[in-house]
């Protein structure tokens, strides 16, 4: 494929850098606004701190797809399920900025090409550290695969633990979220689904 259809999947935003100059004075307004004395010496490093933070929590922005799987794409025959299951992430969500983490499981169906199995974790991370809705994020990383491997099909199950729902003590079973993205056979052949979600359903812990 070409790289720049690589490049619009990963929707790379940004070759800048996280303006960290900007975000500790901001940090610091939202102190004052709280009733916070931003001076005091325990919060005298947090602006800075959170400027740092959200350059680590937000790399997914300004990762380059191309370096990202360089390397790791491989012409083979195989056309036998994989399966990467339980892979742990971490995100923001984009309505509070708060954390959703959980589990992603990753499947696909070869088609004369496959994908270093390292890389799969780092493209759920791609789109992990952002901010992010969880539907989103499980089409968007279907989406990719989908497009860097042109498979038979992509199958993304999201399990997702939502910190804005916990800590602000909406009902606990809104908390917890499964979403799915399923393309090509995954979509169509209901064996071939089937296959996937008892693989991933065997032996697995709730996520937390
Ligand atoms: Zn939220």
């Amino acid at each position: 494929m070409e790289n720049g259809e690589l490049q619009e999947l990963a929707m790379l935003l940004s070759k800048e850098e996280i303006d960290q100059a900007a975000i500790r004075p901001a940090i610091e307004q939202v102190l004052i606004a709280i009733g916070e004395d931003p001076k005091r010496e325990g919060l005298l490093d947090t602006p800075d701190r959170v400027a740092r933070m959200y350059v680590e929590l937000l790399e997914g922005y300004r990762v380059d797809p191309i370096a990202l799987v360089n390397d790791a794409l491989f012409e083979e025959d195989y056309d036998e399920m994989v399966v990467v299951r339980d892979i742990e992430f971490y995100s923001l969500c984009e309505l509070h900025m708060l954390p959703f983490i959980g589990r992603a499981h990753v499947a696909y169906l070869p088609k004369g090409r496959v994908l270093g199995l390292s890389k799969i974790p780092r493209v759920v991370d791609m789109f992990a550290r952002r901010l992010q809705v969880q539907e989103r994020m499980t089409r968007q990383i279907a989406e990719f695969i989908n497009g860097l491997l042109h498979p038979l099909g992509v199958a993304v199950v999201v399990e997702g633990l939502h910190l804005c729902a916990t800590m602000r003590g909406v009902k606990k079973h809104d908390a917890r979220m499964t979403t799915s993205a399923m393309l090509g056979a995954f979509r169509t052949h209901l064996a071939t689904r089937q296959e996937f979600l008892e693989n991933i359903s065997r032996g697995s812990n709730p996520v937390l």
